[in-house]
């Protein structure tokens, strides 16, 4: 199968936990059989939510019942929910905290870490976020969760509206809210599905892209990209020698906080020791975008990536840092890992709405982005002795521990 053929036959809602991503893994599997290597899926838990209430009622100064869902993972309200102020916490100021005390909180968009941290300083009741854009034709309204690092600061109850409720709330001068959720948490399962190539040392490179989508996004360019990208080097690296184990996971519930990769580090923790590097691949074949390589590692991985690809003659920023996907469980676990992207340059294509579709994708863009990470892991692969430094500096296992909500 063409790479662009199986990025066509990925490109459906692949939700973590869903029928959906359990769909996906399989046909990844059944395309990994077709070329004739083996392919393991792997299941680990999860859980989904059903959600039997929610909903936001403006009281004052007007009426209005606003469309919203419930976050999952946050305390139900009581039956007659919960009416309090309103106020807007516009960003994290002195002056919003004292205004959100004991009232129940707008934010601005997505709710990040250090937003959640400030609302529970300030004792705010509960929360308000908001998702899409007002200038795109359509949104759709996301169904959210406060992951488990956030639950650990406190646990508030919260909705997600859209964009255009959440500007006529500010608009209107809405003063005085009511929030009711009820909802059942449900066990669920996901799935990594891994595909070895061996070689004849016993040191492994791992490659990793997830293979799951947000809701409402058929998460084609984030990352059936990446996904095809593993199909591609497997395709080629199952007819190709190399000196050094491959291995190649294509990880489920990336999208809900990198669950695929952490669930595979831990149920793997003995095999950590042989893995000499993580090769991520998250969002690439953009038709316009700058390639970018994002090294969790020491400075030389850096410099051997910026190397490798001004003698290859392959525009990429090349820098130190935490990539926020699937290399960063191996990277905690003391892997060195490179994550590669390429990002869509302003205007040309956006992730984690309906509009990730394929028409802002381009397949020589595709091509040429695979053709360059194989090129890559082939030069690992093939050392006669992989050459990367197996230690993490201090400042990586610092942006680590921020990045993971182990320090602020
Ligand atoms: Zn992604």
């Amino acid at each position: 199968m063409k790479a662009w053929e199986l990025l066509n036959q990925l490109y459906f809602e692949r939700v973590s936990g869903t029928d959906e991503e359990t769909r996906a893994a399989h046909l990844i599997a059944d395309a990994l059989k077709d070329l004739g290597v083996e392919a393991v899926c792997e299941a680990f838990d999860v859980t989904r939510n059903q959600v039997q209430k929610a909903s936001l009622e403006v009281l004052e100064p007007y009426q209005k019942t606003i469309e919203a869902t419930a976050y999952m993972g946050c305390p139900d309200t009581d039956e007659n929910g919960l009416e309090l102020d309103l106020t807007y916490f516009e960003s994290d100021t002195p002056v919003s905290r004292r205004k959100a005390e004991g009232k129940i909180a707008l934010v601005n968009g997505y709710l990040g870490r250090k937003t959640y941290k400030a609302l529970i300083e300030a004792n705010a009741k509960a929360f308000i976020s908001y998702n899409g854009n007002i200038d795109y034709p359509i949104n759709d309204l996301d169904d959210r969760e406060l992951r488990q690092p956030l639950q650990e600061i406190g646990n508030i109850p919260g909705v997600n509206i859209l964009v255009n409720d959440a500007m006529e709330l500010i608009e209107k001068k809405a003063s005085k809210v009511r929030i009711t959720t009820k909802q059942e948490v449900m066990p669920a399962h996901s799935h990594n599905v891994i595909c070895e190539l061996k070689g004849e040392s016993d040191e492994w490179i791992v490659c990793t892209a997830h293979y799951d989508s947000v809701p409402n996004s058929k998460g084609v360019y984030d990352n059936a990209t990446g996904a095809v990208c593993l199909y591609e080097m497997i395709k080629y690296f199952k007819d190709h020698p190399h000196k050094h184990n491959l291995r190649f996971i294509f990880c489920g519930s990336e999208e809900r906080g990198l669950l695929g990769s952490k669930a595979y580090v831990e149920a793997h923790k003995e095999e950590m020791e042989k893995i000499k590097l993580n090769v991520n691949i998250d969002m690439i074949g953009s038709t316009m975008g700058r390639r970018i390589a994002v090294a969790t590692s020491d400075m030389s991985l850096v410099h051997f990536t910026d190397y490798f690809a001004k003698i290859k003659g392959f525009p990429m920023e090349c820098s130190q840092g935490v990539y926020s996907s699937d290399s960063t469980p191996f990277a905690d676990a003391g892997v060195p890992a490179v994550s590669f992207a390429r990002i869509t340059t302003s205007g040309t294509g956006v992730i984690h709405c309906r509009y990730d579709v394929i028409e802002r994708l381009n397949e020589a863009m595709l091509l040429e982005d695979i053709a360059f990470i194989q090129d890559y892991v082939e030069e690992m692969a093939n050392a006669y002795v992989i050459p990367v430094v197996r230690e993490m500096p201090d400042n990586m296992k610092e942006e680590l521990d921020k990045y993971l909500g182990r320090k602020d």
